[in-house]
């Protein structure tokens, strides 16, 4: 009895956490000669792209303490977050928790009480529009808050990003401790890829690596093997497959699949800092920049990272076109919130991170789901399969754990009928 987790990312990682967990038998498959998919560390140990989660984050937060490293994720700025306004020079710590709004000084620019209630009328059911449509009467608050956060969750212009699913991230940011914004400390490698691994081998399950699937032999609406290159696994009635695959590859596995078809890019530049060392009481830094190319500055030992994300206009920049635009924004904030370290006129030496297709586009009408379970002994997984969150690590936990779920109980089952 084995189940195949095909694809080692988030998803596949979570979906084979909860399989083992259960007291399955575990084979992960993985293309790519590492874990990790769209959240991994590159061969030089830098993470592919900057990833935040928040304390709202429930299932990825247990997820981290499954595999023994909360200790790994800080709180970089826990009096607020470092906002600077390129255009208008104003530098400020906002608050990301609606909570911490009563205090006039962590509360982000253009929050009238008419915009409090634009915000507060996403939660409200109705029509589906835009966010730059629900917002045309706030432009400040739109410009300040809304569309940051728009763009950082659901990687999307705000001009075609659904309301409704920001309402829908809003809502979760309401609680104590929601709104608390974690970062990897060393990064996605040693905080979260490597101790997966760690702990899915201690309950026996393996990871083959380079290994991608082909195709999905079905028969009578149940998988019956798995095609790899140069290797056929059977599938027997005690086994089952989860799928943990970006969209186009679960589609191309299984035609006819309703998948989001629209991508939004994310360009991350990596600066070298050797000289910096400790930035201050605080090993890690985190800043927002409004008004200029860059929107997120995560500052480490050692290291500069730089996220744009809905990157359409700038992922086609080059390396030394992108450096020459940013570092001047992220020097100037940089040295505005007193950052210690040496912060040169002339960019360090940068690196470009393009993920052009980071994460689904979040617009309006977006494709019906397909089910969980669409072939009897196989269960989808991945970020897009989780309706009301956008495409995120939080998504791609619940998606696997739902995953799992499903597997564990057609197994108990044996049922032979598709769901
Ligand atoms: C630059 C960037 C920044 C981001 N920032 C954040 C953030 O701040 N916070 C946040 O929560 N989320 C963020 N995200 C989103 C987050 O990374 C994803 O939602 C999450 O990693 C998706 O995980 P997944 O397992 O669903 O998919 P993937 O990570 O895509 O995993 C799928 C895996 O399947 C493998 N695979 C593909 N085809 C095959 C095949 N045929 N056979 C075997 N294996 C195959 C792939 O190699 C990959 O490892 C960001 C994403 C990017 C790209």
């Amino acid at each position: 009895m084995t189940v195949h987790v095909i694809g080692a990312g988030i998803a596949g990682l979570a979906a084979a956490l909860a399989l083992v967990r259960a007291g399955q038998r575990v084979a992960l498959h993985e293309a790519a000669p590492v874990a990790g998919g769209r959240a991994r560390a590159l061969p030089d140990g830098t993470d592919n792209g900057t990833h935040a989660l928040l304390g709202a984050n429930r299932a990825a937060l247990r997820f981290l303490a499954q595999i023994g490293a909360q200790e790994g994720w800080v709180e970089p700025e826990p009096a607020g977050l470092p906002v600077l306004d390129l255009e208008t020079g104003s530098a400020r710590r906002v608050s990301l928790s609606p909570l911490g709004w009563a205090d006039a000084a962590r509360r982000p620019e253009g929050m009238t009480l008419g915009a409090l209630f634009a915000l507060l009328r996403l939660a409200l059911p109705g029509a589906d529009r835009s966010v730059a449509a629900a917002f045309a009467g706030h432009p400040r608050l739109l410009r300040a808050l809304v569309e940051p956060l728009t763009v950082a969750a659901l990687n999307t212009p705000v001009q075609e990003a659904s309301a409704r699913l920001l309402g829908a991230v809003l809502r979760r940011l309401g609680g104590r401790g929601a709104a608390r914004l974690l970062v990897a400390r060393q990064g996605l490698g040693p905080d979260l890829v490597a101790p997966a691994l760690a702990t899915l081998a201690c309950h026996g399950a393996n990871l083959r690596t380079g290994s991608r699937l082909r195709e999905v032999v079905q028969a009578g609406g149940r998988v019956a093997a798995l095609e790899f290159a140069g290797t056929s696994l059977p599938v027997g009635p005690a086994d089952g497959v989860v799928l943990a695959l970006p969209p186009w590859e679960a589609a191309r596995l299984l035609p006819g699949l309703s998948v989001p078809q629209r991508h939004a890019p994310i360009l991350n530049l990596h600066f070298s800092r050797p000289d910096s060392g400790a930035v201050g009481d605080h090993p890690v830094r985190f800043l927002g920049l409004l008004g200029g190319l860059s929107q997120w500055v995560l500052v480490r030992p050692g290291g500069i990272s730089v996220t744009v994300s809905a990157a359409d206009g700038s992922i086609g920049l080059t390396d030394a076109e992108a450096a020459a635009r940013i570092w001047p924004e992220v020097r100037q904030a940089g040295l505005r919130f007193g950052l210690p370290g040496e912060w040169p006129a002339a960019p360090p030496p940068a690196r470009a991170v393009r993920e052009r297709r980071a994460t689904p586009r979040h617009g309006l009408n977006p494709p019906a789901l397909p089910p969980r379970r669409p072939l009897a002994n196989l269960a989808l997984a991945g970020d897009w399969t989780v309706a009301e969150l956008p495409a995120t690590i939080e998504a791609a936990v619940r998606s696997g754990e739902a995953a799992a779920a499903a597997i564990l109980y057609a197994l108990a089952r044996r049922q032979a009928v598709p769901a």
